[in-house]
């Protein structure tokens, strides 16, 4: 998933746990109004704008990318305690519909599915419980009437359970996240891979006639809209028929291995070679002008007629090629055939020659 559709779900989870948690604090300021507080209206009131405001910052922090600079940037488990904290707050002020704040822990929980791992959804666990805890102690000390002992322990029992039914949930929700989180890895790999075959010569690891009229259109785009230039180098491989036919295909393909290899450390990373089939390979030398193709061109010509094979010590290698510099506004398919042109030349006035526009 790209950078900006992670942010962009993490922006939504997090705007929908800032309504359902309005939904919660509008739930509150109604049971304030029917006196369920001990807390005055107005401090109720404060309390829940400071949690909802307070939540709203992390929509805000995402919105504005800062969550970037943390480990876990959709800041789950920050949300996740700063709500529970609060519902705290609220349920240890609260006397009569107590229990209507424990929906609020698991409305948290809930949201936990999304991050958590199976780790998290217990540690986190433990933590609504001591706060749960925590809170009904704060009430004990306070207000010990408005306790009723065995409806408090049926009341935990009960939550205990239900956060247990959770756990079960997360745990399936994690191992969920995780198969997909692997099975994407494995597509990604294997699209990058189909990617990189629909692009590759498969004999010689050079890019094919697909990519290089992809290259070719880049190139001339660019060509076109300002100043640059390019070459295309046509080559075809001399006498190539006679290899095979003296040496067989194998070691033909292996002198075809071994062009393309020199090919790849004669070239910038800037430039592409690609084979166009058989024995006929295409350069573009990307910022290049002709006469600095021609050295370049030269200079492969020289290191070809060097090779050597053990299996065919006889063997001489050279090739021909037409370089043709890009002209501005001037079609692709016209520039390749201008260089074959040029090469048919080179072939018609006796091979081992490079031709230039
Ligand atoms: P010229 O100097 O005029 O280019 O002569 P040539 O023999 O190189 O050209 P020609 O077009 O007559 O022959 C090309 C040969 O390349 C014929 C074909 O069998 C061989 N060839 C084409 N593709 C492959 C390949 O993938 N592997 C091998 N080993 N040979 C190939
Ligand atoms: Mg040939
Ligand atoms: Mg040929």
């Amino acid at each position: 998933m790209l950078q900006s559709q992670k942010q962009a779900l993490r922006l939504r989870r997090s705007v929908l746990s800032n309504l359902g948690v309005l939904s919660l604090l509008l739930t509150c300021l109604l049971a304030s109004h029917f006196g369920y507080f001990v807390l005055s209206h107005s401090l109720v009131l404060i309390f829940t704008f400071v949690m909802w405001i307070g939540h709203g910052l992390f929509v805000l922090i995402i919105a504005c990318h800062v969550n970037l600079r943390f480990k876990d940037a959709s800041l789950t488990l920050q949300q996740m305690t700063w709500v529970t904290l609060w519902i705290s707050v609220l349920m240890a002020n609260i006397d009569g519909i107590r229990p209507l704040m424990m929906m609020g822990y698991l409305l948290v929980m809930s949201f936990g599915a999304f991050k958590l791992s199976i780790r998290g959804f217990y540690g986190f666990s433990f933590f609504i419980l001591a706060c749960y805890l925590f809170s009904h102690f704060w009430v004990y000390q306070t207000r010990p009437e408005t306790l009723d002992f065995y409806e408090e322990c049926f009341l935990f029992l009960g939550f205990g359970f239900t956060l247990c039914g959770f756990l079960l949930m997360g745990n399936e929700f994690s191992t969920l996240r995780q198969s997909l989180n692997d099975r994407h890895r494995e597509l990604k790999g294997a699209v990058s891979r189909i990617e990189e075959l629909a692009i590759t010569d498969e004999l010689t690891g050079l890019y094919n006639r697909r990519y290089l009229m992809q290259v070719l259109n880049q190139q001339k785009a660019l060509a076109n809209r300002s100043h640059y230039q390019f070459v295309v180098c046509y080559i075809d491989l001399d006498h190539f028929k006679k290899v095979n036919d003296q040496y067989g295909h194998a070691f033909g393909d292996k002198v075809l291995s071994a062009f393309a290899g020199l090919i790849r450390s004669s070239l910038r990373e800037v430039d592409v070679g690609a084979r166009l089939g058989g024995e006929e390979f295409v350069l573009v030398l990307a910022d290049t002008q002709l006469e600095n193709a021609l050295g370049a061109c030269k200079r492969m010509a020289n290191k070809w007629r060097a090779m050597h094979f053990a299996e065919a010590s006889g063997l001489e290698f050279s090739f021909s090629a037409g370089i043709v510099q890009y002209t501005p506004h001037e079609s692709i398919e016209s520039t390749l055939e201008l260089a074959d042109s040029l090469l048919y030349k080179a072939k018609n006035n006796g091979r081992d020659r490079i031709e230039i526009q």
